[in-house]
């Protein structure tokens, strides 16, 4: 007997048991990263969620086809691009490189797709011209084009907005504003020198989209006016997912998406994560302290993802017991085993059974993955102490891995990492452009400041060493200097 899928649905305020609209197909759209900068842990624990969400439906048999859509244009990639002196395209392609590399380090599974916005401005156009046409947008005086909520009356709905002091007219242009901030909203904005050399011809002028209808344009443009799962940060849910809704719906006189799940947020240390405490992680900085993708992903998943997650240091380094008791189990299971592989229909022995339909349960419980790694332990407890007494056989062994290499297509955590480094300083942006800002602080003879990019980098986990052949650089290795007395890492600030 299997049990009935159900997702917190953010719709709804309740568990929804799930159905896709086309039997054995979910269509899925994620919203993905902003490329101003590179990703911060906060940002990958909503990613792996996502994953964890995307290898259920998997487990479950469903076929899945998830879109990421990648911001590439927006109030902060132009600010940022400003900032650098570069292109905005040059700007974004780096973070876009990061993503990518920082993705297979969690060992997150690809997308379908992954349409960045500056490729869709026309498709933008034409949902913001049919918009107009339905009367739910207007020009402004600026030639900026603004969504009318007041010809929306649904609008609110997903954030549960009081709208009875709602000022009919008043207008936002920034993409970020908060809920006693309610007012018309920029679908194109208008050029202004803030945007630089940034700007798109438009019925309206020469201008930008807004960030909202990106995100409405692509996830139409690739699963349809309407689709099965939209997900996102709870930070999305207003004003971001408010305005795609109002936007699509408005559009098109259908629902956008069915089934709305949304990820809590990640604190750090009891804090939330933010640069002036020194306590913003992004997972490169993770990962240069020396710890694994392997084992920052379990702790990301370690808690259900409607909890709000406090990442301690003291909790990573947990992670390398339950991982090494994972490791240590699944190697004696394959002693006992002797080298027999069964099939996924081998039927289990009684104490696994047992764990496996809590693991089941657990996943499909709106995805308790904190519940399945409780299933998982209770597993290993039980199976070492059968082993213990010599009363597990061959074919249970072998049963019992089986079930663990099905578990691990929706944790991926039971395999160790292929490699020591998952992230090659070389390759690394960030470190990449620090090497060669020293370098010319070198050549330019300004000793002050090669130095302090040299102890930058080495906040950031690399010795950097001058050699006749130029830099030379090498992984710093967490040492117990590193460790205060209550046992938490000094982290880079
Ligand atoms: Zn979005």
């Amino acid at each position: 007997m299997r049990a009935m899928l159900n997702l917190y649905n953010t719709l709804t305020r309740r568990r929804d048991a799930f159905e896709p609209l086309e039997p054995g197909i979910v269509k899925l759209y994620t919203c993905g990263p902003t490329v101003y900068n590179v990703a911060h842990l906060g940002n990958f624990r909503a990613y792996i969620f996502e994953d964890i969400l995307r290898r259920t439906l998997e487990y479950r048999g469903y076929r899945v086809v998830q879109v990421m859509n990648l911001t590439d244009v927006d109030d902060k990639t132009i600010r940022g691009a400003i900032a650098a002196g570069i292109s905005l395209d040059a700007f974004t392609q780096q973070f876009k490189d990061a993503f990518f590399e920082d993705l297979k380090t969690l060992r997150i599974k690809p997308a379908e797709h992954y349409p960045a916005a500056t490729a869709h401005i026309p498709d933008m156009i034409a949902l913001i011209e049919r918009l107009i046409e339905r009367n739910h947008a207007y020009v402004a005086d600026d030639d900026s084009v603004y969504f009318n909520i007041a010809s929306y009356p649904a609008y609110g709905r997903l954030a549960r907005l009081d709208l009875s002091s709602l000022q009919p007219g008043t207008r936002v242009a920034h993409d970020e504003y908060a809920k006693d901030n309610v007012a018309d909203f920029a679908l194109w904005k208008a050029w202004d020198a803030d945007d630089g050399d940034v700007a798109w011809d438009s019925p309206w002028g020469r201008g930008r989209p807004g960030w909202h209808i990106e995100c409405s344009a692509m996830c139409m443009r690739y699963l349809g006016e309407t689709f099965d799962i939209h997900t996102g940060g709870i930070d999305n849910i207003f004003p971001h997912h408010e305005d795609e809704i109002a936007q699509s719906e408005a559009a098109t006189g259908k629902p956008l998406a069915r089934y709305w799940l949304h990820c809590a947020h990640l604190i750090i240390d009891g804090q939330k994560m933010s640069k002036s405490l020194g306590n913003f992680h992004t997972l490169r900085d993770i990962v240069a302290m020396g710890f694994r993708g392997r084992e920052i992903r379990y702790l990301l998943a370690s808690a259900h993802y409607r909890q709000t997650l406090n990442f301690t240091f003291d909790a990573l380094h947990a992670v390398r017991s339950a991982l090494d008791r994972i490791d240590t189990f699944r190697q004696r299971l394959q002693q006992v085993a002797g080298g027999i592989t069964v099939s996924q229909e081998t039927a289990l022995p009684d104490w696994a059974q047992n764990t496996a339909a809590k693991f089941d349960q657990a996943i499909c419980d709106d995805l308790n993955t904190a519940a399945a790694y409780g299933a998982l332990f209770e597993t290993i407890h039980e199976g070492n102490r059968l082993m213990d007494g010599g009363r597990v056989s061959d074919r249970d062994a072998a049963a019992v891995l089986t079930m663990f290499d099905r578990w691990d297509r929706v944790l991926a955590i039971m395999t160790p990492d292929a490699d020591a480094t998952t992230v090659n300083g070389a390759e690394d942006p960030v470190i990449a452009g620090l090497l060669e800002q020293r370098q010319a602080a070198r050549q330019g003879k300004n000793f002050k400041e090669s130095d302090r990019i040299r102890d930058l980098l080495r906040d950031k986990g690399w010795i950097v060493r001058d050699t006749p052949a130029g830099q030379e650089l090498k992984r710093a290795h967490i040492t117990s200097d590193r460790h205060s007395l209550d046992g938490s890492i000094a982290c880079a600030q």
